[in-house]
């Protein structure tokens, strides 16, 4: 066979030399203390509720500690400004970053106006930054939560709360506008079924006015819901009807548990799919619609799964489609799954960290989230603790 006939490869997903090569021996030693610290449950359980405390207590040098460690290892900085060195490392390794301003929700009119703000800075900072293509827009920023839940229970509004509804319209659709005339993408984030088809119908204005010549805006599509993989498809078929393209982040969904409760404790069918098989099973048929479909729907693979990067990373080469395509996009959170963004980085996908950002006390729920998902299975090492083991080893700093 001629050597331009072969299929060019995929990446090597066990290649630590790559996965770690943005680290340094001390960087790597430190981060493998922070980890070894998270696979213990205990630890993490106990650290989780003096981080609270100690934030409500405004103890500094607790909010220090935590800076020079877990934030370090999953945040970008406390601001725009001090995120440019870890956007320029990862550019560094042909890895592209999205803003996402940690801050936890809130419902004060002047929150949410300064949320915005931070959202516009974030455009204007994204668009002087080649290496920055997206912002990451949570809408529960933006809006007091009992709105969008009135507003989806279809519970007529005060006055004052329709007045609270459009000031909301406004910030987002401001946000986007500016996003699209200076060429940045916008994430809208998926959230609780019981406010989600609010943002749903949100996401689905700002598409129709800003996707028609390119993709500004993307909604996210939870597949651990089993009803999500039709909504992506009649989506597709009607912004098709409607002129303009859709955007896609894929994700499984991080609100099972609340999903699933609050359905019993409300006697509704859970939304959520009866196991991981069929979530599993719905993502994969989701990715392959879309890049079925690539030239009209942009689609973001955000996950740590790594059958799931391997799916697409297969599909692209099956269907030789051309991996830096702006429509093909594979993404990770800052500080986890180094050895998937390094290496399909490596081999010339898009793909990008989510960098998340915001002063300590503001981004410390996400910190404990994060803590939370990288503690022990059943005793075992994490998954990226023994990665982190066998790059040491490799490198010969531990036997
Ligand atoms: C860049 C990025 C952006 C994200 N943005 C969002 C967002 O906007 N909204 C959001 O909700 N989440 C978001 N997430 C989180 C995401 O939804 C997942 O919770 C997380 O990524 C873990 O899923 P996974 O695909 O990485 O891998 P896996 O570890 O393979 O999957 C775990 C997930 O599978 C599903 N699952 C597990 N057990 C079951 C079960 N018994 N039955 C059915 N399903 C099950 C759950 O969704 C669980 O989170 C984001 C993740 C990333 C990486």
């Amino acid at each position: 066979m001629d050597l331009a006939d072969e299929p060019p490869s995929g990446p090597d997903f066990t290649d630590t030399r790559i996965a770690f090569q943005s680290k340094s021996d001390k960087e790597l030693k430190e981060t493998y203390r922070l980890f070894r610290l998270m696979n213990n449950g205990y630890i993490v359980d106990v650290g989780s509720h003096l981080a609270k405390v100690a934030m409500r207590l405004n103890l500094p040098f607790v909010e220090n500690a935590l800076k020079k460690t877990i934030f370090k290892q999953f945040c970008g900085g406390i601001n725009l400004m001090d995120c440019q060195e870890v956007i320029d490392h990862l550019y560094s390794f042909n890895t592209l970053a999205i803003l996402d301003y940690g801050a936890e929700a809130k419902s004060e009119e002047e929150d949410l106006d300064f949320a915005a703000e931070e959202l516009i800075q974030a455009v204007d900072f994204a668009a002087s930054n080649n290496s920055v293509p997206v912002v990451s827009s949570k809408l529960t920023a933006l809006a007091d939560n009992d709105i969008l839940i009135k507003k989806q229970e279809g519970i007529a509004f005060t006055g004052s709360e329709e007045a609270q509804y459009e000031r909301f319209l406004e910030r987002i659709e401001s946000v986007c506008n500016r996003a699209r005339k200076l060429g940045v993408g916008v994430f809208i984030d998926a959230e609780e079924s019981w406010i989600q088809i609010t943002v749903d119908e949100v996401v689905w204005e700002l598409m129709k006015r800003h996707n028609r010549d390119k993709i500004t805006v993307y909604n996210t599509y939870q597949l651990y819901r089993h009803d999500k993989l039709e909504q992506i498809k009649s989506d597709f078929e009607k912004a098709r009807k409607n002129g303009f393209m859709l955007g896609a982040k894929l994700v499984r969904g991080a609100y099972m548990e609340r999903e699933r409760d609050r359905a019993k404790e409300l006697g509704y069918p859970s939304p959520i799919q009866p196991d991981k098989v069929a979530t599993d099973r719905d993502y994969d048929e989701a990715i392959k619609f879309c890049l079925e479909r690539y030239e009209d729907i942009a689609i973001c693979n955000a996950t740590h799964n790594l059958e799931s990067v391997q799916l697409m990373v297969d599909e692209i080469i099956k269907r030789k489609l051309p991996r830096d395509h702006a429509h093909l996009n594979f993404c990770q959170l800052q500080g986890m799954s180094d050895y998937i963004t390094f290496n399909l980085s490596q081999s010339g996908f898009n793909t990008a960290k989510y960098v998340v950002y915001g002063p300590v006390r503001e981004v410390v729920e996400y910190l404990i989230r994060r803590a939370e998902e990288n503690t022990a299975v059943i005793g075992e090492m994490s998954r990226e603790l023994s990665l982190i083991t066998s790059e040491l080893k490799r490198r010969g700093l531990q036997d």
